[in-house]
Formats: structure tokens, C-alpha cells, sequence
């Protein structure tokens, strides 16, 4: 299972990020600063680590530093502030393979996450989906029904991975805004059924019934089996 250490000292954006990275499959542990951060590393060795460079006591710069010079080559996804570029610039050079620039998007944070271990871990990369009709190559964001790709927004396929991911489990509307939307976009549960009344049409029917399923007054769900299939070799860079 790939371990994810998420440094950051702002309580409500630490539950933010185990709750999400944590729903995505991922081992997730939090430290709220630098020398904790490092300990907990060194005690149980990271696959990436998400790192806030604006800390208490130890901060971001120094945590990356330390680990560099003691040759440590995990991958390090940073945060910096918004407008800071001197600082991403001063991140990148010491090491880290990505930044985000706060405020982020959760589900732009878990792109950059699945891109930054598809580059450093190629041998994980997921299996290609299938369900009835359907082929989804998750990494690519790729949906085909009958071979023919659908055109899907960002959000309306989040939304679509989410239910096919954990099919047969009913996910509430709330649970949905939650994982598919920015903590700070507050849309209504309304939106939810906007758009997956899109993601339906756009899925099409089956003998008249929509794919994803509306489970009374709860929420929805995909019961369609799904198997998967070995990926296409990993592309080298
Ligand atoms: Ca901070």
C-alpha cells in the first residue's frame, strides 16, 4: 500500500487532505511540523510526501533540505502561498517535484499526487476498469462505452471514479460534494444531481435505466460489476 506523509500545520486542511488521500487507497499520516514530520519518515518511510513549507518551528525549506542531504530521493509535493514564486522557485530547486499554491483544489492536489507516483512508482500503475460496456483508464482520465470515448468534464469523471471505484456502495450527495468539490466551493446537494443528470446522459441507458443508480432519498450508486484488466506497459519518460 503506497504511504503518503502530509505535513501541515493548519488542523482543518490536515483532516481535509488524510480524509481525501485516504479515501483514494492511499496509507496517510499527518505531522504538524517539521521534526515530527521527519520522524515520523524515518520511522516509517514515505512513498511521497506532501509538504507545507510555511511551519511553526522546522518549515518546509528545512524538512526538504535535510532530506536531500541525506540523500533521501522521496518524492515531495509542496504547498506554498499564493504569489510566492521565489519560493517555489527556491522548492524546486532544493528537490521537490511539484508544488500546489494554496488554496487548491482537493481533486487538483490528488491529480498532481497520482502524477508525481506514476513518474517515481510506474510498476503500481493501476489496471484499466471495465464495466458492462464501459472501459476507464482512471490515470488517463479516459471513459469509452463500446470502445467510442465519452466526453467527460473533470468533475462529471471524479464523480464517475468515485461511484465505479466503490461500486455497489451508495455514496449521499454529501459525501459526493465532499470528494468531488472544493472544501471552499459550498455548491448545494443540488448541484450533485446536475450533474450527474449530465454524467447519465452523457453514459447513456440501459434498457431504459440510467447506469448510475438513484437509491431512494440517499444518493447514488453504480452496481454494474466491475473488473479489472492489466494497464498498457507504464510510458518511460
Ligand atoms: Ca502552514
Amino acid at each position: 500500500m503506497i504511504h503518503i506523509l502530509v505535513v501541515e500545520d493548519e488542523p482543518s486542511l490536515c483532516q481535509l487532505l488524510l480524509n481525501n488521500l485516504g479515501y483514494e487507497g492511499y496509507s496517510v499520516e499527518t505531522a504538524g511540523d517539521g521534526v515530527p514530520a521527519l520522524a515520523a519518515h524515518a520511522a516509517r518511510r514515505a512513498d511521497l510526501i506532501v509538504l507545507d513549507l510555511m511551519l511553526p518551528q522546522l518549515d518546509g525549506f528545512e524538512v526538504l533540505r535535510l532530506l536531500r542531504e541525506g540523500k533521501d530521493d522521496v518524492p515531495v509535493l509542496l504547498l506554498t502561498a499564493r504569489g510566492e514564486e521565489v519560493d517555489r522557485l527556491k522548492g524546486l530547486s532544493l528537490g521537490a517535484d511539484d508544488y500546489l499554491v494554496k488554496p487548491f483544489s482537493v481533486l487538483e492536489l490528488i491529480a498532481r499526487v497520482k502524477a508525481i507516483l506514476r513518474r517515481t512508482r510506474p510498476v503500481d500503475r493501476p489496471p484499466l476498469l471495465r464495466s458492462g460496456p464501459f472501459r476507464f483508464d482512471l490515470p488517463r482520465l479516459e471513459a469509452r462505452r463500446d470502445g467510442k470515448p465519452l466526453e467527460l468534464t473533470p468533475r462529471e469523471f471524479r464523480l464517475l471514479e468515485i461511484l465505479i471505484t466503490h461500486a455497489g456502495r451508495t455514496h449521499s450527495r454529501k459525501e459526493l460534494l465532499q470528494l468531488a468539490w472544493e472544501p471552499d466551493a459550498r455548491p448545494s446537494a443540488r448541484t450533485v444531481d446536475v450533474h450527474i443528470a449530465n454524467l447519465r446522459k452523457k453514459l447513456g441507458e440501459e434498457q431504459g435505466k440510467p447506469w448510475i443508480t438513484t437509491v431512494g432519498g440517499e444518493g447514488y450508486r453504480w452496481i454494474t460489476p466491475v473488473e479489472t484488466e492489466p494497464g498498457p506497459p507504464p510510458v518511460s519518460s
